[in-house]
């Protein structure tokens, strides 16, 4: 049985409760956001918002525990800076951006914690798109040495072939009506040409967005995160991953961080 107040978080879950959780199904959720301009209708921090939903009401439908929520994420470089040029212009974007080799190497040490405290599967969900890769790519390099199943997805992936996700549009928008309606302003739409703000992100068909196609979008997510969470197969035995050390997880990040050339979030394009 599954109600909206059952504590799923980890910061707020007393010893007993979360060895329970934990022995019913090792799997730790990592919601990942960031404060960014999503136009004038909607608050800085949707992507924060919608991954640490999805996370949390995975875990209480199906199973595990979820991880404090890292809030700070990869913008200004590589292709987020024309993209910012395009849809901000010159104006403050007043947001919370970190450089690539802060979020990746904080993974990594964020994976060592988790494998630590005992967790056999970790499933990543960014509301932030088009970073996953790297953090795929830090997935692959910690699974070398710890081999725990790792699944980081954005939420536009969890629904493809069934939404388009966009940026501060229909589908975006319409998300955070459904989660949290008090942080969307509709009637701020045509802020966009009043404001010294300019577009401010916001996307061309926001004014369609729609609490219900929200809970639409929102379920659809869910239901993917309900089959990643069945194949997720955590690993059985504590012995088959052994306390990970500092220094050992440094060695995995100097992997990372020699394939530089490959991380998405230093190409242009
Ligand atoms: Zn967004």
């Amino acid at each position: 049985m599954t109600t909206q107040t059952e504590t799923v978080r980890w910061e707020d879950l007393l010893p007993r409760e979360f060895e329970q959780r934990l022995e019913r199904l090792p799997l730790v959720y990592l919601p990942m956001g960031l404060c960014e301009p999503h136009g004038h209708v909607a608050a800085f921090g949707l992507d924060t918002h919608k991954a640490a939903y999805m996370c949390e009401e995975s875990a209480r439908r199906f199973g595990g525990i979820v991880a404090p929520t890292q809030t700070y994420h990869i913008h200004e470089t590589g292709y987020h800076r024309p993209w910012l040029r395009e849809v901000v212009g010159d104006v403050n974007p007043r947001m919370g951006s970190l450089p690539p080799d802060v979020v990746l190497r904080l993974l990594v040490f964020q994976l060592r914690a988790f494998v630590n405290a005992g967790f056999r599967a970790v499933v990543v969900v960014t509301g932030h798109n088009g970073n996953q890769r790297d953090l795929r790519l830090v997935a692959e390099e910690f699974r070398r040495a710890r081999p725990v199943p790792i699944v980081a997805v954005s939420d536009p992936e969890l629904v493809a072939g069934r939404f388009e996700g966009d940026h501060a549009g229909r589908y975006e928008i319409s998300q955070l009506m459904y989660l949290r309606p008090e942080l969307v302003r509709l009637d701020r739409l045509d802020d966009r040409r009043g404001s010294t703000l300019g577009r401010f992100a916001q996307g061309e068909d926001a004014h369609l967005a729609t609490e219900s196609e929200g809970r639409a979008i929102v379920e659809s997510s869910l239901a993917a995160l309900k089959s990643i969470v069945e194949d997720c197969h955590p690993l059985p035995g504590i012995e088959d991953v052994p306390f990970m050390p500092f220094a050992e997880a440094e060695q995995v990040w100097r992997r990372v961080a020699a394939r530089t050339d490959e991380w998405c979030t230093l190409r242009e394009e």
